[in-house]
């Protein structure tokens, strides 16, 4: 009997999508949405709520300073808003009472301030783990967490709440990276390509005084035929939506019982499971 092996594609039966990831909301970050946008290029920029409270009385403002509530919605509008606590404490160091009032009383904030649904998060000083944290931060509705722990590789993430990045958008190998990740190497067995995800992080006010440099990250990465640029939680959305799919023994029949088109390859075929519907391979 034939076996039916599937690989995951992103959408449109793309092989790559790039998705990046900057944290505590900086004023900066408008001026990088501005070069991400033309470029295509999709963020998740991780708040603190508290933080931003903080500095209407602060005598001090770090970096410039951060986007006030009223602007969020507007200055984000294309491009995801996570969780990144409330006042940005290392939460190894706190009680779970402690980790749950940084998670929920950041997004509720947020979610007030936007009008949207915040389930991201990324994590303080990266992630440190105390006993019972992440069960903590997964009953707190959080669906996935982003380390600062750079694997250099474009594996597509298995624990979401330990969701590790590819590298710091300043990582010395950034450019073989790049090269990696759009060689063709695969292209002489096209059904043995794994799908790949270029997952960079960072703070936008390390661009300060050198703008330039995004442009040309931009220039490398962006504005690229065969990928898909996603924020965050449009990434975990679509693999969980993947992994959702329900199919016979030899992966002859797919059902997609999920509300997300999905996009595979079975050997050579590119195959589309639409939302709500069930494929039979020929
Ligand atoms: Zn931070």
């Amino acid at each position: 009997m034939e076996y039916y092996e599937l690989n995951m594609r992103f959408p449109e039966f793309k092989s790559r999508a790039v998705t990046l990831s900057m944290d505590d909301g900086w004023k900066f970050d408008r001026q990088m949405i501005e070069v991400l946008d033309r470029y295509e290029i999709k963020c998740t920029f991780n708040l603190n709520a508290g933080s931003i409270e903080e500095e209407k009385t602060a005598d001090y403002i770090w970096h410039g300073g951060r986007i006030p509530y009223e602007e969020i919605a507007e200055a984000y509008k294309n491009h995801e808003i996570a969780s990144h606590t409330y006042t940005h404490p290392q939460l190894a160091f706190l009680d779970m009472p402690g980790v749950a009032y940084q998670i929920i009383k950041d997004r509720e904030v947020l979610e007030e301030k936007t009008g949207r649904i915040v389930e991201g998060l990324a994590y303080p000083f990266g992630l440190s783990e105390s006993k019972g944290m992440i069960d903590c931060i997964e009953k707190c509705g959080i669906r996935y967490g982003r380390t600062t722990v750079s694997t250099r590789n474009f594996n597509i993430p298995f624990d979401y709440l330990r969701w590790h990045p590819t590298c710091h958008m300043f990582d010395s190998k950034f450019d073989e990276l790049v090269e990696k990740f759009f060689s063709s190497d695969d292209i002489k067995r096209p059904e043995k390509t794994k799908a790949k995800l270029f997952f960079i992080w960072g703070h936008s006010y390390e661009y300060e005084n050198k703008w330039d440099s995004l442009e040309q990250m931009c220039e490398k990465i962006g504005n690229r035929e065969n990928v898909w640029y996603a924020t965050n939680m449009e990434i975990i959305d679509y693999i969980s939506a993947y992994r959702t799919l329900r199919r016979s023994v030899n992966g002859k029949i797919i059902y997609n019982p999920t509300n997300i088109d999905v996009f595979v390859a079975v050997g050579k075929e590119n195959v589309l499971i639409k939302k709500g519907e069930t494929v039979v391979l020929k």
